[in-house]
């Protein structure tokens, strides 16, 4: 670790932790961004090899460069995490990769955070780890089906094994402080929590509206997140 102590420590350099440090660039230098890739954008190449954004160019743009692609295009897996990459170059964002935050505490007055390159502290802590970390598999785990798969019915059942995965699940196991509510979601008001002073998150499905989980709707919430900041560094 470079420092031990932080004003802010953005969990997560995807989409969301980097709009984030975009707005808290221009109100405040003493960040870090932590990420347990290997490069920025490995979110997106993780994902399956034919993956085309669903959404066009123009609405995956973070704030201030947008995607260099023709309005309309869908860009590939690839694309995204390339250019996730040079937006962190553009505005030279702080971030330490392959380092996994293993643990968020609170403490009266501060964040702890337990990483895989050791502990360090901060007054506030944004998490933006995104909401797919583990894919949802029904209770069995393999079925055997005739293919092409059109429905399945007990009758079909026969040969091809195929795994379902029918979605992802956030996993917030490492947060150690009592955020998440009965539904599995940090509990907050638009990414910021009323409980605990300098706890935010930014990139939660439906933290705002339906487009908080992609791109375009997670730039917006990191806006209101960092105008808080603003606002409570004002007092
Ligand atoms: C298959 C799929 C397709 C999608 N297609 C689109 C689309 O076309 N258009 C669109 O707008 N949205 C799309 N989305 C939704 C959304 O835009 C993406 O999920 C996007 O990657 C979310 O960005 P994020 O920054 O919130 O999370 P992520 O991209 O998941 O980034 C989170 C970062 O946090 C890091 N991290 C996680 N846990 C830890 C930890 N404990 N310690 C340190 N680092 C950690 C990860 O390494 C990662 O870099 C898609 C999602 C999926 C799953």
């Amino acid at each position: 670790m470079k420092k031990e102590h932080y004003g802010t420590v953005i969990i997560g350099a995807g989409q969301a932790g980097l709009s984030v440090a975009y707005f808290l660039k221009k109100i405040d230098q003493d960040f870090i961004l932590l990420d347990e890739g290997s490069q920025v954008g490995d979110s997106w190449l993780r994902r399956r090899d034919s993956l085309k954004l669903f959404t066009g160019a123009q609405h995956g743009s973070l704030p201030g460069f947008s995607i260099p692609a023709k309005r309309g295009s869908r860009p590939t897996k690839e694309d995204m995490a390339d250019y996730l990459s040079n937006y962190a170059s553009k505005y030279s964002m702080p971030v330490q990769l392959d380092t996994k935050v293993l643990e968020l505490n609170k403490s009266s007055d501060k964040y702890e955070i337990v990483t895989s390159k050791g502990k360090l502290n901060a007054d506030r802590v944004i998490v933006a780890t995104g909401t797919n970390q583990i894919a949802y598999t029904p209770a069995f785990d393999t079925l055997e089906v005739e293919a092409p798969l059109t429905s399945v019915s007990v009758d079909n059942l026969k040969e091809a094994s195929i795994v379902w995965t029918t979605g992802f699940r956030p996993d917030f196991s490492w947060i150690k402080i009592d955020i998440v509510g009965q539904n599995g979601w940090p509990q907050t008001h638009r990414g910021i929590s009323d409980k605990f002073k300098g706890l935010y998150f930014v990139g939660m499905l439906f933290q705002y509206a339906l487009t908080s989980g992609l791109s375009g709707g997670s730039s917006r919430d990191a806006a209101f997140v960092v105008n808080h900041i603003k606002m409570e560094k004002a007092k």
